[in-house]
């Protein structure tokens, strides 16, 4: 069950970032995209610090 939609597509969102105080969804694959993008960036660790309520699985492994 999704309570969000992806910030990007269509799909319901599996992460929820937030973002200057607005809550983000993003589906699996924008989500990995996003990460990619904000590899060793302040925002990335902000991002996993959130994302670490939820779950993280193929992040650890
Ligand atoms: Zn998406």
């Amino acid at each position: 069950m999704y309570l969000m939609q992806c910030h990007y597509c269509e799909s319901g969102a599996a992460y929820a970032a937030e973002k200057n105080g607005i809550k983000v969804g993003l589906c699996e694959q924008h989500f990995r995209k996003r990460v990619e993008e904000l590899a060793d960036s302040e925002e990335l660790q902000a991002l996993r610090e959130q994302i670490n309520i939820d779950r993280t699985d193929w992040m650890r492994s």
